[in-house]
């Protein structure tokens, strides 16, 4: 049995010619799926007896299960089961331009950045495809209002998954699925080189998100363990030759650690080393964790850094703080309950 939330309405379609459904049978089926969100294959009330039959006894109409919601104001954290009884998370941030979820890409992460949380348990396994859609199908039954933007920036390193990854955004933006605009699609990576080159071909217009953090590979060995097998001057080579090839948006993240790399050296060489490119960085106010030993930087010292960027004719903004309250964080997503 396999989730029917795994599958793209092209395989869907092959699914079911093989059956002798036609064609269009697939997008109806997707209609019941994702705009009416049928509880029951049986609700598909236009498909044919024979066929609802032969999909019932072939697919499981969803697998994840919400066990808790954490809610504030603007934000609000879901913790799933999946059928294994593992647990991954997503968060649900209220933007003035529409509903925004940060969704999960693993169980666990092998990515064992230094600051981060999720890391602190290595990956059990991939997400399938169905278990990162139907995030936010839970998260829109919750809140009866529709997701208009996805980060993939929650749990996980999606380039290390990137099958289902891209499969998954191919399902979140069909017009007969979720019809999530690809430029509200938003992937974060720590920097895998390889799958950058390759996303590069993918046919879609979304936004790719580089976790940078520190301007030197020095400092980047440190924090991030990536930058060994991939350091900045390829990294940044290929991140060039993307922008180039796709023309789409570039973010570089930066989480200002205090007395770490939010230094005016570190400003400065972060300017130099992203000269020129067609990108903008986000500065992200640390979010302190019971575990770890860095902290935030001071109020100033994030102005000064700021700044200097600008200065530089760095395209710069500062991320607006989301859950720090509810440990809905990044990087603090699950690891509460794994101390429980
Ligand atoms: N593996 C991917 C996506 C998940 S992490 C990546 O590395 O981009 C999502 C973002 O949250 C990353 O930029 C990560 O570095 C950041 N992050 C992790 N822990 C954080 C913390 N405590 N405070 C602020 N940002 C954090």
């Amino acid at each position: 049995m396999e989730n029917i939330y795994n599958i793209t309405v092209e395989n869907l379609t092959a699914y079911l010619e093989q059956l002798g459904a036609k064609k269009y049978h697939a997008e109806e089926m997707f209609r019941w799926l994702y705009e009416k969100k049928v509880k029951d294959f049986k609700e598909m009330t236009n498909i044919k007896k024979e066929i609802i039959k032969s999909i019932e006894e072939d697919f499981t109409l969803g697998e994840i299960k919400t066990v808790n919601v954490e809610r504030d104001k603007l934000t609000n954290k879901y913790l799933f089961e999946l059928a294994d009884k593992e647990h991954v998370e997503a968060v649900l941030m209220r933007h003035d331009y529409g509903n925004s979820i940060c969704v999960s890409s693993q169980v666990g992460c092998n990515m064992g950045c230094k600051f981060c949380e999720s890391g602190r348990r290595k990956k059990v396994r991939n997400l399938k495809t169905g278990e990162m859609v139907e995030q936010i199908l839970k998260v829109e039954e919750d809140l009866k209002e529709r997701i208009s933007h996805v980060v993939v920036m929650g749990i996980g390193e999606p380039f290390d998954n990137y099958e289902n990854l891209t499969e998954f955004i191919r399902i979140i933006n069909d017009k007969k699925g979720l019809q999530i605009g690809s430029r509200h699609i938003t992937v974060s990576t720590c920097g895998i080189i390889p799958k950058i080159e390759e996303f590069s071909s993918f046919p879609y217009q979304v936004n790719l998100a580089i976790s940078l953090h520190a301007p030197n590979d020095d400092l980047r060995t440190k924090l991030m363990p990536i930058n060994k097998v991939y350091p900045l001057n390829k990294l940044i080579d290929a991140l060039k030759k993307y922008s180039e090839k796709t023309s789409r948006r570039l973010t570089f993240e930066y989480i200002l650690l205090k007395d770490i790399n939010d230094t005016e050296e570190c400003a400065k060489q972060l300017a130099d080393l992203i000269q020129k490119m067609n990108a903008y960085v986000n500065l992200i106010p640390y979010n302190p964790t019971e575990n770890l030993e860095f902290l935030r930087s001071e109020p100033f010292q994030i102005m000064k850094f700021y700044d200097i960027l600008k200065k530089n004719h760095v395209n710069v903004t500062i991320r607006r703080e989301f859950g720090s309250k509810i440990s809905a964080a990044c990087g603090q997503l699950r690891s509460k309950k794994e101390d429980l």
